[in-house]
């Protein structure tokens, strides 16, 4: 009798990686040195599958944009295009359609049981991105496209987790008359884009949730966030698939914001996530990079990720705790739970 090599691919985990080396602006925080730590971090991590991509069509990147954006974006003369600043180089339009066929890839591997979970380590990053326009950095919403996708593949509901520090405006405003896709957004109060308040999308209750948060709420609140909002968020929609827009900004030590979490807080957030998927739909999920603009806390958070897929507990990890007290946030989430009757 013929012994079976025992290898279940359905069981590995995989990553696609795109990091735009053309699409590039001199002194721009958005930029390839991003992820300038990321080949060494994915090299010592045992056990993952890189997947091959193709670009995008303007088929799946018309099912979240209009045709006058994409043309706009094709056409756009290198330079900024808003005061972000966004920017575009000649490839940029180009590496913006592989950005998102890295995401599909990653979306369909896991959506067709032919992996476990998927990490999208693309650049430029996609949630500011609306249907009609480009912005804060983002050229294609790659996780709206990859959630549009999944629903044309026939996913009955999706749930998309926003942990960046910025609020995802382009990904809300892509779902927000889309009943089979739920959106939740954890950011820091008060920074760009200015939208993602407590009260954002009153239609969409119960669907539709953002926690801005004070600066350096950290590992603390988001533990009591994941157990007191996200558990009983994904357990009452009952997702079929779980994206995550991972943005690894929302560390302490970030240029360009004041939030709190540490690589710690990553692998415990992350691990959360996962237990949920785990529950509710078979483990289906993959993570898409959005901001982060330190190279080695990109690098950390990275290796966070990955290792939440594969251990229960944060051992042998980075410690890198934030030096800044938490702030309480206790009023912010009865206010939440009011409004989306938890
Ligand atoms: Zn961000």
């Amino acid at each position: 009798m013929l012994c079976k090599k025992l290898y279940n691919k359905a069981m590995k985990n995989f990553y696609g990686l795109f990091s735009a080396p053309n699409h590039y602006n001199d002194g721009h925080p958005e930029s390839p040195d991003r992820f300038g730590l990321l080949d060494e971090t994915l090299e010592r991590i045992s056990g993952i599958i890189k997947l091959d991509a193709t670009p995008a069509t303007l088929d799946e990147i018309r099912r979240v944009h209009t045709l006058a954006m994409i043309q706009g974006l094709e056409m756009a003369p290198p330079g900024t295009i808003d005061h972000a600043p966004t920017y575009v180089t000649q490839s940029s339009y180009d590496d913006a359609l592989l950005a998102a066929g890295v995401t599909l890839a990653c979306s369909r591997t896991v959506g067709s049981g032919a992996g476990k979970s998927a990490f999208s380590l693309i650049r430029p990053p996609g949630h500011h991105a609306e249907p009609n326009r480009a912005m804060g950095f983002c050229l294609f919403n790659n996780i709206a496209i990859a959630a549009k996708d999944l629903l044309a593949r026939g996913a009955n509901r999706v749930l998309i987790v926003d942990y960046d520090a910025h609020h995802g405006n382009g990904t809300q405003a892509a779902f927000l008359n889309d009943e089979r896709v739920a959106y939740l957004s954890t950011h820091q109060a008060g920074i760009y884009p200015g939208t993602g308040a407590i009260t954002d999308a009153p239609h969409a209750r119960g669907r539709i949730i953002n926690l801005p948060l004070p600066a350096f709420s950290g590992d603390v609140v988001f533990r009591q966030l994941a157990e007191e909002i996200i558990t009983p968020f994904v357990r009452r929609f009952q997702p079929d698939f779980v994206l995550v827009s991972a943005g690894f900004d929302s560390h302490w030590s970030d240029p360009l914001t004041q939030l709190g979490l540490s690589t710690r807080g990553f692998f415990d957030l992350s691990r959360r996530l996962i237990e949920l998927a785990d529950e509710v739909c078979e483990g289906k999920i993959i993570f898409v990079l959005e901001g982060g603009y330190d190279a080695q806390n990109v690098a950390n958070g990275v290796e966070a990720v990955f290792l939440a897929t594969t251990e229960k507990s944060y051992t042998g990890g980075v410690e890198d705790k934030s030096p800044y007290p938490e702030v309480d946030v206790n009023e912010d989430i009865q206010i939440l739970r009011k409004l989306h009757r938890f």
